[in-house]
């Protein structure tokens, strides 16, 4: 059932909305094509569309804030799920680490900036489904921006029992490590992606799936870049990662961002930090 979840969620997600003038949003009407047992899977899961929420700043920070100091939410767990997010066994396994390492060092503060916060990159007051956030990691996605959604998985993946994790899991991502660590000197990120496409190295997954995986090993510092400190060790604000966008030279392509944007071939793997987070966190 489970593996269904982004089809049945496509049948319903592809089709136009209808905006709802008075509640002033758009909504996704259950089409007919849905099947009896389809539609109970998704109640099950709690993933019936249209599931808006209004969220503002401070209480979702505050949501965030209660996530990090949740007991279940540690470093072997959310490894696990992207492990099986690697292998394809669980798609949506994929961005639970990134959402994690958000948190990781996230401060605790007051809203600064106008639409969106400039410490946090939370929006002042956005109305979200969740159910079609949702969507996007049930398909394989994993992005780092617009931390709102992070809350929203996270608040999900705590559902979810850890996977054990076996020899060949964790070889998976050890494979894909040492083929990267065989880039050129010069080799950009849109290269690196196009080179594991080629070789066929991420089976069954598109372009910005693949962004996805490498922009958490970014996040990670396993794929570093010499211009700040990875997320995992360090947060960073809003406002000093647009810094950071601005001056970098030779910026790249527009469909890649910071912290895989500023990786190349040259900076290769850092296996030490690999170990590290997958190996020895995952032990202790
Ligand atoms: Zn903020």
């Amino acid at each position: 059932m489970k593996e269904n979840i982004a089809k049945i969620l496509k049948k319903i997600y592809d089709q136009d909305a209808d905006y709802k003038k008075k509640l002033d949003r758009w909504e996704h009407k259950i089409p007919k094509t849905l099947t009896d047992s389809e539609l109970e899977g998704l109640k099950i899961l709690d993933l019936l569309p249209n599931q808006f929420e209004v969220f503002e700043h401070d209480t979702a920070l505050q949501r965030l804030m209660n996530l990090k100091n949740h007991k279940k939410l540690n470093l072997p767990f959310v490894n696990a799920l992207f492990l099986k997010g690697i292998t394809g066994e669980n798609v949506r396994g994929r961005q639970t680490l990134m959402s994690f390492i958000y948190l990781k060092h996230l401060p605790e503060h007051k809203f600064q900036g106008n639409e969106s916060c400039e410490i946090c990159g939370l929006p002042k007051k956005e109305t979200l489904d969740k159910t079609e956030e949702l969507y996007s990691y049930y398909s394989g996605h994993s992005w780092n921006e617009l931390p709102l959604h992070f809350l929203v998985e996270l608040e999900e993946a705590l559902k979810f029992d850890q996977p054990e994790i076996t020899e060949s899991d964790h070889q998976k991502l050890a494979d894909l490590l040492s083929f990267i660590d065989g880039a050129e000197e010069g080799e950009t990120p849109g290269q690196l992606e196009k080179r594991i496409a080629k070789n066929k190295i991420l089976p069954k997954t598109d372009k910005y799936q693949r962004y996805g995986i490498l922009q958490t090993l970014a996040e990670c510092g396993i794929l570093p870049n010499e211009y700040f400190e990875p997320a995992f060790d360090k947060f960073s604000t809003q406002k000093e990662l647009w810094e950071i966008s601005k001056k970098m030279k030779g910026s790249s392509r527009s469909d890649v961002i910071l912290p895989l944007a500023g990786w190349r071939g040259v900076n290769k793997v850092n296996f030490k930090k690999y170990k590290e987070i997958f190996v020895d966190l995952m032990e202790s």
